[in-house]
Formats: C-alpha cells, structure tokens, sequence
C-alpha cells in the first residue's frame, strides 16, 4: 500500500505549538505531551488536510466517525495515569491516534474497533508507522474478557451507562475512563475498581463524542 508520510519542520513546528497550545488549556502531565509531540497526527489525514491535523479540532475519518480532538485525546490519557507494561483496554480504535499515544506511553494495548472500514485501515496504518497494538473488530461495549483482566480501560465513544461487564474486566485497583451521557453531551466519568466489588467514581468536565454502539451501548 502506498501511504505517504513525510514529517518536515512545517508538520514538527505545527505538533509543537499544539503542545503549547494543549499546556494553556491545563494538560500537565510532561509524558502525555511528549507523546503528543511525537506522534504524527498528519498521517491520519489526507495530505490535502495535513494543517488541518494539528489544530485542536475533531475531524472526519470516514464511516460517519471522527478522529477525537486532541485536547480530548490529551485529557483522556492525563486522566488514565498510563504507566509502562500496563494492559490497557481502548474501545473505540477509530483512526488509532490515540491508540499511538497510549502505546507511546509505554501501555501494551488492546484495540477495538466496531466500524470494519476502520479497523481495515488501522490494522495496515499503524503497523507501517511502527506502532504494533492487539486489534480487535465487533462490539467493545462488552470489552475482550478473553484478555481480562486490565490495568486501564478507555473508551473513546459517548455511553448512556458504564458497562458492568467492562468494570469486572478491571484488575483491582484498575480504571476506567468513559463518557457518559446523552447523544448531545457526556460527562467525563473515571472509575477505580477499589476492591472486588468496591468501585470509586468520579465525574469530571462535558464531551461530546461520537455514540458508543453495541449490546452494552446505544
Ligand atoms: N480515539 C479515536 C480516534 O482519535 O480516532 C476515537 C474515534 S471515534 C471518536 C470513536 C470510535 O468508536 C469510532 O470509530 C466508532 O466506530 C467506535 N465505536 C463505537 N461503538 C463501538 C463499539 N461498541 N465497539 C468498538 N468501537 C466502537
């Protein structure tokens, strides 16, 4: 297949006022900047949009989806406290940006993607830029229990209800970070499996994402 990827400084110098930009709007952990300042978004669009990559915006990646914005890309990784040799759970793969970041920081990462556009085109795109996580195609609202238990679990589409079946994927100790909410808004939640059947949860700042689709789902 012949994808062109060409990184020159006017896609560096773009990635790196990104990050300046992301450090204003109050992203702080240096390890999730850093990713963000390695990974070339660029690759994810059609060259006539490159520019268009490293602006704070979501963008069509086909499919009816999006290739999430980067601040939500950034506060979403903040959140999960990604360190290296964690199994970390994302459902929703889309472009697999953020699979990129998540595997830059260090996490072994597993993948779904319900959409098989999409998945046929990660599973050929990210392998050729280097980056090498477990794929997976069908419905992520129930998680992969056959490679439970997890470390971390994001899900990267707007849920009406955190899944059960997914919080009993979580190792002990293990979080989850999931928008939940309407079609129109969701609220950030993270939930801490403190215990066996002890969990802590937290809502933080409004999204809006893409539906979540499948049996646990819309
Ligand atoms: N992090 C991705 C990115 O930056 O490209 C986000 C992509 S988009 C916001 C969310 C993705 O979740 C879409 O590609 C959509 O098809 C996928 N999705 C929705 N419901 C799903 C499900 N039940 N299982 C797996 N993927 C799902």
């Amino acid at each position: 297949m012949a994808y062109k990827f060409i990184d020159n400084y006017r896609e560096k110098g773009a990635r790196k006022k990104l990050v300046e930009h992301l450090k204003s709007r109050g992203i702080a952990d240096s390890r999730v900047l850093q990713a963000i300042g390695k990974v070339p978004r660029h690759f994810f669009f059609d060259e006539t949009f490159w520019l268009q990559a490293y602006k704070d915006i979501a963008f069509p990646i086909g499919d009816g989806q999006t290739i999430s914005q980067p601040y939500t890309v950034a506060y979403q990784s903040e959140l999960l406290h990604v360190t290296p040799g964690e199994k970390v759970l994302e459902i929703g793969t889309g472009s697999g940006y953020q699979t990129c970041i998540l595997l830059e920081l260090g996490a072994e990462v597993f993948t779904i993607e319900r959409q098989v556009n999409l998945y046929h085109r990660t599973i050929q795109v990210l392998p050729y830029m280097g980056y090498k996580p477990h794929f997976f195609c069908g419905d992520g609202s129930k998680g992969i229990p056959e490679h439970a238990p997890y470390d971390k679990i994001i899900v990267t589409a707007g849920a009406p209800f955190v899944p059960e079946v997914m919080l009993q994927q979580l190792k002990i100790g293990g979080q989850v970070v999931i928008p939940v909410g309407d079609e129109k808004e969701q609220k950030m939640v993270t939930i801490i499996r403190v215990g066996e059947n002890d969990f802590d949860r937290i809502e933080l700042d409004t999204f809006r994402f893409v539906p979540l689709v499948g049996d646990q789902a819309w």
